[in-house]
């Protein structure tokens, strides 16, 4: 992994898993374009089958078609950008990958746990008289605050009106069951880096008889998706997908780090925010604010101490601007402003939480004692 000391945002891009470096060296070797006739390309084309079907297990579709993409951002597209649908329902914390597709999208409402509103949701399939032609996009796990949706609900009720239901489930692989044929879902996001897998790949996940008009003209993928495909992206988040099949990465221990640390939390600051912590949530994420102590002020100290964490919202230009996540539950902006986020993922350490809080309680206790001052002052 890059030269963090301490690195606690696997939410952004988890440290790869055993093996998947090796895997896409293999493949770089191996050569061959998997639309090649001969023996070379006869090779490559067998791997990429073989990570298909390893990613189809991935997300539990025996009959799902798994069209190869760079990443989580095109299948997001690709699936939003369908002209197959005319009406697009998603909801208000969505990634920017499927909020910014359709800039006339329907936008179902969360709660101050960022749950989605259900009853919003079926006001809004009502009143747009959803049908075939109307897609439902709503992820599993949200990637600031790490809330999980209930997709077999929302996927339940958008088949009542013959609407169809897009996943997004990028930070769920590896953390959470994830299974399509269970949730109900039509179609499904995935992305490499964010389970182990190497960046630059992903993939979209059709359901059963379902289909998708491709973004781009070509023939790779069935047509779904043009140009020579990624084989050693490929490789390597196959290698990652078999290690998470195979029960490889331990969620409990990074559940047990999660908690230790909220726990830390709330005694060095009893009334700290920590989002959406009523409900079911991710077992590695953790997203809270000290109302005033700005995100970035946060990432920069921890940053200089050699310890990577994240805003509750990095925006794609690296720039930390406040979290639309967390505005969307109804918070305000100086809470949006102070979102911080740690992720953790496979090789981090209790020693970790402690690094973490030698470095960050300096800045809450600074924070705390001018807040007090201050409101000395104003009395
Ligand atoms: N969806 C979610 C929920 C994400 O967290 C991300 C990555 N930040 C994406 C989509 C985009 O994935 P990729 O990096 O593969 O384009």
């Amino acid at each position: 992994m890059v030269k963090c000391a301490i690195y606690m945002d696997h939410n952004a891009s988890s440290a790869p898993l055993p093996g998947v470096a090796e895997a896409v060296a293999e493949a770089v070797t191996l050569g061959g374009n998997a639309s090649s006739v001969h023996g070379c390309g006869r090779a490559a084309h067998a791997l990429l089958e073989q990570a298909r079907v390893a990613v189809q297990q991935l997300v539990d579709a025996p009959d799902g078609r798994v069209i190869f993409t760079s990443g989580a951002t095109e299948a997001n597209n690709m699936a939003l950008g369908s002209s197959r649908f005319s009406t697009v329902v998603v909801s208000a914390i969505e990634h920017p990958s499927v909020l910014a597709v359709r800039k006339d999208a329907l936008i179902i409402p969360v709660n101050d746990q960022g749950l989605v509103d259900l009853d919003a949701l079926q006001a809004m399939l009502t009143k747009a008289k959803a049908g075939p032609d109307t897609l439902v996009s709503v992820m599993l796990a949200n990637n600031e605050t790490g809330v999980i949706q209930p997709i077999a609900e929302v996927a339940e009720m958008t088949h009542r009106f013959g609407a169809l239901v897009h996943c997004d489930a990028v930070q769920a692989v590896g953390r959470v069951k994830v299974s399509m044929q269970e949730m109900g879902v039509d179609f499904m996001s995935v992305s490499g880096h964010k389970f182990g897998g190497p960046q630059g790949v992903g993939a979209l996940v059709l359901g059963k008889g379902q289909n998708i008009q491709g973004l781009m003209g070509g023939g790779q993928e069935r047509g779904f998706r043009a140009g020579t495909e990624n084989l050693p992206g490929i490789a390597g988040m196959k290698k990652a997908v078999e290690t998470i099949i195979n029960g490889g990465v331990a969620i409990a221990d990074v559940q047990g780090l999660r908690d230790a640390f909220e726990e830390k939390l709330l005694q060095a600051c009893p009334g700290i925010q920590i989002f959406s912590s009523d409900v079911a949530r991710l077992p590695n994420t953790s997203c809270f604010a000290l109302k005033g102590l700005a995100s970035e002020t946060q990432v920069m100290a921890l940053d200089l101490g050699g310890l990577a964490i994240s805003a509750g919202s990095a925006c794609s230009s690296g720039k930390v601007k406040a979290s639309p996540v967390i505005k969307a539950m109804g918070f305000d902006e100086g809470y949006a402003e102070s979102a911080v986020r740690v992720s953790f993922g496979p090789g981090n350490k209790d020693t970790d939480i402690l690094r973490f809080f030698d470095l960050w309680q300096p800045l809450a206790r600074r924070y705390q004692n001018d807040h007090i001052s201050m409101k000395e002052t104003a009395a």
